[in-house]
């Protein structure tokens, strides 16, 4: 099964995956937890590429093209692997990230992301876990844990507004595989309601 998280930036992805992770290993499930971008050796430097250093260092295209590469190279070596042996993947952000930030940030190229989607991943996850929150609650907390060299993280309200927006429509898009989980409660309900969600997807 492969389970991905989405959500605005500090909604807590990060954290819900590894107590989900604790949860479903406890009920004698194998998990791995990974991250995009990132995730492989080679996407995790193509992640170096894109988030550090200058921010117009690549056009909007080009980045769509460094974030399907990433995605393709963490299929083949970590995901696709650990789904044909039985693993459960938990997944910090997919090609539904992609599909906001790159597809609605600089423009809308949500056409041309959609299409190299198609040609070169082909893949979408069995589950989506939507942490749905409110933008100033979650930009408060990017930025007291932006530590990194990685930009992006001083997205304004107004873009975590739009990206918040973004994510329930597409929530609404792919009904089938989102769940939309209220992140604005206590972290241990939060938690709680994802692995219910989470072991209703199992069972
Ligand atoms: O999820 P994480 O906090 O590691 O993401 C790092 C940064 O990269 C975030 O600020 C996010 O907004 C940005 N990002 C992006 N496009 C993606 C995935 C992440 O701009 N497809
Ligand atoms: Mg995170």
């Amino acid at each position: 099964q492969f389970i991905t998280f989405e959500g605005i930036d500090g909604s807590g992805k990060t954290t819900q995956i590894s107590h989900l992770a604790d949860a479903l290993r406890d009920a004698g499930h194998e998990v791995i937890t990974t991250r995009e971008p990132g995730g492989s050796p080679g996407a995790e430097e193509i992640r170096s590429l894109v988030l550090e250093g200058d921010p117009d260092r690549w056009s909007a295209e080009t980045e769509i093209l460094l974030f399907t590469a990433a995605r393709r190279d963490h299929l083949e070596r970590t995901i696709l692997p650990a789904l044909a042996t039985g693993k459960i993947v938990l997944c910090d952000r997919f090609a539904d990230s992609t599909r906001m930030y790159q597809g609605l940030s600089r423009g809308d190229l949500r056409a041309i992301v959609d299409q190299l989607h198609t040609i070169m991943i082909g893949r979408e996850p069995d589950l989506t876990i939507l942490i749905d929150m409110d933008p100033a609650t979650g930009l408060a907390r990017a930025k007291s844990r932006a530590t990194s060299e990685e930009r992006f993280e001083d997205f304004g309200q107004a873009l975590q507004e739009q990206m918040r927006k973004g994510f329930l429509s597409l929530a609404q898009e792919f009904p089938d595989r989102f769940r939309k989980i209220n992140g604005d409660q206590p972290i241990e309900d939060v938690s709680r309601d994802i692995c219910e969600t989470v072991l209703a997807h199992l069972a």
